[in-house]
């Protein structure tokens, strides 16, 4: 299964070393025309202003919006998940306005910018899961439609929306394959034409 990774900034190598180690097949993903034939996308974490202005620059961002509308899944660690946003505080960065939920970037105190810690995902994991994250941003309203499939310390951390999955933290850091394969599940789904299992 071919699944894209948006390389224009952040942690580019690392996702595409744990959808290897995950069995899917990786794809740098740079020009609209690499979305060709893609399961699934990782937006990937990193700076989202630098992200969403070079996503803009050479018209992914458009096409990304695109293929999402049609059901390609999408997986947004930090700042992915920001960039998936329906709206972010803490300087909005160009958006791609995908997913309802709204973000604070940087909103974990100073101190706190960076921290690993042990998260509980039943639907991922039948066991807790070391996660980093880093300068992350917190979710602070999510809509309707979508599902809290983790929290931590009360504040979401893992959400899904339909075929769309973002993530406050970054999974790919502390080699931790669970959230890949889970997002490859929802990417094989869609293969197959079923629905997601969830949202
Ligand atoms: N602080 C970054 C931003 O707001 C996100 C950090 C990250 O992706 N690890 O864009």
């Amino acid at each position: 299964m071919r699944v894209g990774v948006v390389a224009l900034q952040g942690d580019v190598a690392e996702h595409v070393e744990a959808l290897r180690q995950a069995g899917a097949e990786p794809v740098l993903v740079r020009t609209p025309q690499a979305l060709e034939g893609l399961a699934g996308l990782v937006v990937p974490g990193g700076e989202s202003t630098t992200i969403g202005t070079l996503l803009a620059r050479c018209g992914l961002d458009a096409a990304i919006r695109r293929r999402a509308e049609e059901g390609m899944p999408l997986f947004g660690t930090c700042a992915g998940l920001i960039l998936m946003a329906r709206s972010a505080s803490g300087g909005e960065p160009p958006l791609l306005r995908l997913m309802d939920v709204t973000v604070e970037r940087n909103a974990y105190g100073r101190q706190r910018e960076s921290f690993e810690v042990e998260i509980s995902c039943p639907v991922v994991d039948p066991n807790p899961f070391r996660v980093a994250f880093i300068r992350a941003p917190v979710v602070t309203w999510v809509g309707e439609g979508v599902h809290v499939l983790a929290r931590h310390e009360g504040l979401p951390v893992l959400v899904q929306q339909g075929r769309l999955l973002g993530a406050t933290f970054h999974p790919e850091i502390t080699g931790y394959l669970g959230v890949h394969r889970y997002f490859l599940e929802l990417s094989a789904q869609r293969a197959r034409g079923t629905p997601p299992s969830r949202g």
